[in-house]
C-alpha cells in the first residue's frame, strides 16, 4: 500500500510544518514598558499618541490638514 502510506507521510509532513509554525511564532512585545506619550493638535487641540501625530512648526498636529492649515494661517 505505497499510496496509503505517502499520504501519512503528507499528513506528517503538514502537522510538523503547522507545530514548528506554531512553536516559531512568538507573541508581540506589544505593550512597551510605558503608554505613548500624548500630544496635543495645535489646530484643534485633540489629544492623539506621540508616534502618530505630525510635527510642524514647533508643534504637534493631529493630521497633515491641519498642520498645513495652521501653517498657512499663521506663518508666512
Ligand atoms: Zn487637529
Amino acid at each position: 500500500m505505497g499510496l496509503f502510506r505517502l499520504l501519512i507521510l503528507i499528513a506528517l509532513v503538514f502537522a510538523a510544518v503547522w507545530l514548528w509554525r506554531r512553536l516559531t511564532r512568538k507573541p508581540r512585545p506589544a505593550s512597551r514598558s510605558a503608554a505613548p506619550a500624548m500630544v496635543r493638535c495645535a489646530q484643534c487641540g485633540v489629544h492623539i499618541p506621540k508616534d502618530r501625530a505630525l510635527h510642524g512648526n514647533d508643534r504637534w498636529y493631529c493630521s497633515q490638514a491641519h498642520l498645513e492649515q495652521d501653517r498657512s494661517h499663521g506663518g508666512r
